[in-house]
């Protein structure tokens, strides 16, 4: 089925259950340490992507794996975690933290 709408988190969550229940891949607790290496493998595809010049497509997909892989993890780790609103909630965290790294931070020493 096509797209026609961009996909909320929790609704990306629920695509990728149905693939794994469709693929016959892991979907116990016990298979929470494979799917978090596995998170970890894409991220490292996606690195090599970009540092070897591939197509932008290519690395994009990438990180899309490493999506998948975060997503699937946290259904297993938190069931009942509403990972939109955990989203929210950390964005708005980490908008209301002072300066502590980055150029924000090193003009403000600067100054
Ligand atoms: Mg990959």
């Amino acid at each position: 089925m096509p797209w026609t709408a961009v996909p909320t988190l929790e609704e990306s969550k629920r695509k990728i259950e149905e693939l794994v229940k469709a693929k016959g891949f892991g979907n116990t607790p016990q298979d929470i340490p494979n799917k978090l290496l596995f998170a970890f493998i894409e991220l490292g595809e996606a690195g090599d992507s970009w540092k070897k010049g591939k197509a932008v497509e290519e690395t994009v997909e990438e990180l899309i794996d490493v999506i998948f892989y975060v997503l699937d993890a946290s259904r297993l780790i938190a069931p009942n975690a509403n990972m939109d609103e955990a989203f929210e909630k950390k964005w708005a965290k980490n908008m209301g933290r002072p300066f502590q790294y980055g150029e924000g931070f090193r003009s403000k020493q600067a100054g």
